[in-house]
């Protein structure tokens, strides 16, 4: 055992704790958006009436294969659903972009809309950054859904994604000139991608706003990354910071981007920081000097695989965390 001192009025107070211990980050697991929009899928799931989500509802394969008992399989497009036989498709929380509806439409498909509400915020301001003249530079994956979804709402070909500087279609600040040289146009905007880093969005921003504010230029970032995406991280730097951690696990499927992200946090607080889907996947050699095992979880991870990976840990020998794993508080609503 080794012990914990905490002052509660005016005296000190020593608190006895377990020599290897489990705790957990304050705040992990479903998000709102993705327990909202499964909320809304299992509500109108009925296997007589099968949905097909237009790429993954959610990415964790426990949930996918959970929902596909109940009649709801994802399709790459609206045009293989309905070859599918299916009558019903889905938005995923991630949003898409304005196509879909008309796809749904012409092909006789009830549509069922789950988009993130705070997605949809990104949705109608990139919309009105292009509006007002702005080239709109989207922070984020490429790849990834909701940004393709956001560049298809700001309809227009003076959009770009973009993780680094090297990924925009310039390389020189405004004002400077020379072969091979390509520079920013005037008015440029930045909106992130919900599930990204606070600090990379900065530093992103930072040098891209000296590129573009020479000679007259007109910089705009707008911080769209979500309120349970920037709590879901400072409660892991919170949880560092209190519980001298010595390993993270950051539970979440492989494609998750915000349980991706989770880790890169982990490892630059300085902390041995892991990346996994299931509690199978826990090397016996990351635990070999771990005492305390700090454990998060990102958005679109169900609180059962959580209590898995807790599970796991307690059966190699730690205790479990204080409380359990979460409360979670169902009138909460983020700011958006
Ligand atoms: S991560 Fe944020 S934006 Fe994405 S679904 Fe969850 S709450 Fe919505």
């Amino acid at each position: 055992m080794t012990s914990e001192t905490n002052i509660d009025a005016g005296r000190q107070i020593e608190t006895a704790m377990p020599a290897k211990r489990v705790v957990v980050a304050q705040e992990l697991g479903y998000c709102w958006g993705v327990r909202r929009a499964l909320e809304i899928i299992e509500a109108a799931a009925e296997p007589a009436a099968p949905i097909a989500p237009i790429g993954d509802v959610i990415h964790n394969p426990q949930v996918v294969e959970r929902l596909r008992e109940r009649g709801v399989q994802g399709a790459a497009s609206v045009e293989q659903a309905a070859g599918r036989g299916f009558r019903r498709v889905a938005i995923t929380a991630h949003g898409m972009g304005p196509h879909l509806a008309g796809e749904a439409a012409s092909a006789g498909l009830e549509l069922i809309d789950t988009t993130c509400p705070l997605v949809t915020k990104v949705q109608r301001l990139a919309q009105k950054l292009v509006r007002q003249g702005y080239f709109l530079v989207v922070y984020g994956d490429a790849y990834h859904p909701e940004v393709r979804g956001v560049i298809g709402w700001a309809g227009t070909s003076k959009a770009v994604a973009a993780k680094k500087i090297a990924d925009l279609p310039w390389n020189a600040p405004r004002g400077t000139s020379g072969e091979g040289i390509s520079t920013p146009p005037r008015k440029v905007a930045v909106v992130s991608q919900t599930t990204k880093n606070v600090k990379e969005l900065m530093a992103f921003a930072q040098e891209l706003q000296a590129m573009v504010m020479p000679e007259g230029g007109e910089f705009r970032l707008c911080n769209t990354i979500c309120e349970p995406t920037s709590e879901r991280q400072n409660a892991l730097r919170r949880l560092v910071e209190q519980d001298r951690v010595d390993v993270i696990l950051a539970i979440g499927g492989r494609k998750s981007s915000n349980t991706a992200r989770l880790a890169e946090v982990g490892q630059s607080l300085g902390v041995d920081s892991h990346h996994i889907e299931r509690p199978d996947e826990i090397d016996d050699a990351w635990l070999q000097d771990a005492a305390v095992v700090g454990v998060t979880a990102g958005a679109s991870t169900p609180d059962d695989v959580i209590e898995a990976v807790v599970a796991e840990l307690v059966s190699r020998g730690y205790a479990a965390p204080e409380g359990g794993i979460r409360p979670t508080d169902p009138e909460y609503v983020p700011a958006y």
